[in-house]
């Protein structure tokens, strides 16, 4: 589940209202940290904790933004929430120290990704709306971002999620090329989560997801018992013997600002962006000193000064 901050808080603001107090992993960020990462997963003891006690206020300089989000064992039906993911990719990254990425997830609806480092790295992450999609660097066609996305169609482009793997990407060049994966699709409008932590799986085990076939309906009990043990074991697959009608795609993306990232915007202060008339490259207003007032406004970049 994604929420904007304000909603966020408020949602918290319930949860604790109802809760006398938190039994579960709280995931804690501080809203203005980029950095915010499996690192800064905190459990916070029982004991001593009220409601009172931990009721968020208003003040956010006082209070970090406190997202509460329940693991239920999985339905046959349920959406898979940040909760759920997050913890998966908590269990892979215990497993594989040395895999990049593997972020805090609630990270997509801010886009405040840090670089992923290491030689291979993987994010679940989320199209702001309903779906989670693996992006992956460094597996089988290391020069490229892999996407491997259980409902992807022939022209795939979620410009928040391509936002998300320049994020992670950080290239130096000026564009970001990547390529969606043809791999197994899911039969039903609710199983993307539980595809994006299997291809993980697969691809943290070295096996390239978009050569296997699962077995839908092993998938969720595979996976409860998984969360259950904290421990992330390939989900029950072949190798798939038939040649998928979708072929993988290759397509690239333009990169921008010291961010690095594409022109995707979200609608709030500091995404705005401007040309510098020397380099001819352009910067967010967040990313750049002296930022003009007006548009029309000859302006230079720092280095370019
Ligand atoms: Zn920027
Ligand atoms: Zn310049």
């Amino acid at each position: 589940m994604i929420l904007d901050e304000g909603a966020e808080i408020l949602q918290t603001e319930e949860m604790f209202i109802e809760d006398e107090f938190v039994e579960e992993s709280v995931l804690h960020t501080e809203a203005s940290s980029s950095m915010a990462s499996l690192h800064d997963v905190v459990v916070l003891p029982n004991e001593g904790l009220s409601s009172t006690a931990c009721r968020p206020t208003r003040d956010r300089s006082a209070q970090p933004t406190l997202f509460l989000d329940k693991i239920e064992p999985l339905t046959k039906t349920n959406r898979l929430s940040s909760g759920y993911i997050n913890r998966a990719m908590e269990i892979l990254k215990t497993q594989y120290p040395d895999i990049g990425g593997l972020f805090f997830c609630t990270l997509c609806g801010t886009l405040d990704y840090p670089q992923a480092t290491g030689r291979q790295w993987m994010q679940i992450v989320h199209d702001a709306s309903q779906h989670w999609v693996l992006v992956a660097n460094g597996f089988f066609q290391e020069n490229h971002v892999l996407v491997y996305d259980s409902m992807a169609g022939s022209n795939w482009r979620s410009k928040h999620i391509l936002s998300c793997m320049s994020l992670l990407l950080k290239t130096p060049e000026k564009e970001m090329t990547y390529i969606v994966k043809a791999c197994h699709r899911q039969g039903n409008g609710f199983n993307c989560g539980v595809f994006a932590i299997a291809f993980a799986t697969s691809l943290a085990n070295g096996q390239d997801p978009s050569t296997l076939l699962y077995s839908p309906d092993l998938l969720r009990t595979h996976l409860n018992e998984c969360i259950a043990k904290g421990y992330l074991s390939p989900f029950p697959s072949t190798i798939c013997r038939v040649k998928r009608a979708r072929k993988d795609s290759v397509l690239s993306e333009s990169v921008f600002c010291q961010c690095r990232r594409t022109s995707y915007m979200l609608p709030a202060k500091g995404w705005t962006m401007v040309e510098c008339e020397i380099c001819k490259e352009w910067f967010h207003s967040m990313c750049a000193d002296n930022f003009p007032e007006n548009e029309n406004e000859t302006w230079l970049f720092k280095s370019c000064k």
